[in-house]
């Protein structure tokens, strides 16, 4: 593969600890997780003792201050062992972003050093069961009352939602304005009225906990208003870029984990008395899959230093979503076929990167939005 340029040697030594981390501290519990459907309050922990939690948190608030690299580097490293239940990469590079740029100062230092050490775990709520990629849509309402707001409605799909303390929750507090009424809330888990749904059955990640959450008159004061009343929608489309790039990162590394696996397999593998890997169709098959890895880590890297530099549009940051996913489940969809019928069975680690694959085109904005977004700029 082409060497990588967008790493130095300091963050090659923040990859190796994470890399025993995942080996130590994910690998071994990947049954159990997807058993009970999340990973442990533990692992949360002891991801924030190695400080894999919130990276690029400001020191005041307990985090390293480091740049979006390490983000990059925890969340690679995570799909290298194909660990798709923990949700650490939800929390540190899309919820704590939003409490570091639009929270003010008893907020931040409320939470953010709590969401480091893994003590909070956190989850962002904008879908709602009647609607998702449309998020100016949503029905759930925050309405002031005195020094309360007083929120109802309900949300679906949430990643986190069964562990979370802490919920961004997306509100309508003007009903009237579309997507100019739009603020988000922090709603804490212990908060009277508010109840978590069922840990929803998925088709893979199946050890990450994503549930519906329903609020019935639940009182939050006042002060748990994010940043500006009406403003929660413009801050969605500034914070969604580094959602989108995050997915594109855990893409390329789930597509290329399936790769490693891949040539492993058929190295082994044989049929009609010599190694699968010797028929021509299976090494033109190899080319192909390591010729678009290496054409999507590229594009992704490039993406990253973009973002590092504060440059990554938002229309750039949906084309690599939308690139690095579909190339992972066509790359993946391959590993799968080369391996033929245990390519199909869960103990196989490319079985459940395929299950596990299939959501990327669709969360954090579907491939049509992504395409809808590009469109508008040209
Ligand atoms: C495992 C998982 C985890 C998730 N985690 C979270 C989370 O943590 N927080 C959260 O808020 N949400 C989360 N989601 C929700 C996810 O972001 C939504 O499912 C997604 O945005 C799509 O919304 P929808 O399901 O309502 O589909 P719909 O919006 O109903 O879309 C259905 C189909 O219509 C297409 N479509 C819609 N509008 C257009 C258009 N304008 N042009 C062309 N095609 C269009 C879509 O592309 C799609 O193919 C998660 C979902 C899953 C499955």
């Amino acid at each position: 593969m082409i060497p990588r340029s967008v790493f130095t040697e300091e963050h090659d030594m923040f990859r190796d600890s994470v890399r025993k981390f995942m080996q130590r501290e994910v690998q071994p519990h990947w049954e159990e997780w997807e058993e009970q459907g999340h990973i442990s309050r533990e692992a949360w922990l002891k991801a924030g003792e190695a400080g894999i939690l919130c990276t690029h948190i400001p020191v005041e608030y307990g985090g390293s201050g480091v740049d979006f690299r390490y983000s990059a580097i925890a969340i690679e490293e995570q799909g290298y062992v194909f660990a798709s239940g923990p949700g650490f990469s939800l929390h540190s590079d899309i919820v704590a972003p939003y409490i570091l740029h639009y929270g003010n100062e008893e907020q931040k230092q409320k939470w953010l050093p709590k969401m480091c050490t893994g003590e909070v775990i956190t989850a962002i709520a904008m879908t709602e069961p009647g609607t998702g990629s449309d998020l100016a849509g949503v029905r759930t309402t925050a309405v002031l009352d005195g020094d309360e707001y007083v929120i109802n409605g309900s949300k679906t799909f949430i990643t986190n939602g069964q562990l979370a303390d802490l919920y961004i929750v997306v509100c309508k507090t003007d009903t009237t304005a579309g997507a100019k009424g739009v603020s988000l809330m922090l709603v804490e888990g212990n908060r009277a009225g508010f109840s978590r749904g069922k840990n929803l059955k998925k088709v893979g990640m199946k050890a990450q906990d994503t549930s519906e959450l329903f609020f019935d008159n639940v009182r939050v004061p006042k002060e748990n208003l994010l940043g500006q009343k009406n403003a929660g929608f413009i801050y969605l489309m500034q914070e969604l870029a580094q959602e989108r790039l995050s997915v594109a990162i855990i893409g390329a590394a789930a597509a290329r984990a399936c790769y490693d696996a891949t040539v492993e397999y058929v190295k082994e593998r044989k049929a009609f008395d010599k190694p699968i890997a010797a028929f021509q169709n299976t090494r033109f098959k190899l080319a192909e899959i390591r010729t678009e890895l290496e054409v999507t880590q590229c594009y992704v890297d490039r993406c990253l230093e973009l973002h590092c530099e504060g440059k990554l549009s938002i229309d750039a940051a949906a084309s690599v979503k939308l690139w690095a996913t579909e190339a992972q489940g066509r790359i993946i969809d391959e590993c799968v076929q080369l391996h033929g019928g245990y390519g199909y069975m869960w103990e196989y680690p490319v079985a459940r990167a395929w299950a596990d694959s299939r959501v990327q085109r669709i969360y954090a904005g579907t491939s049509e939005i992504m395409k809808e977004i590009i469109s508008r700029t040209i």
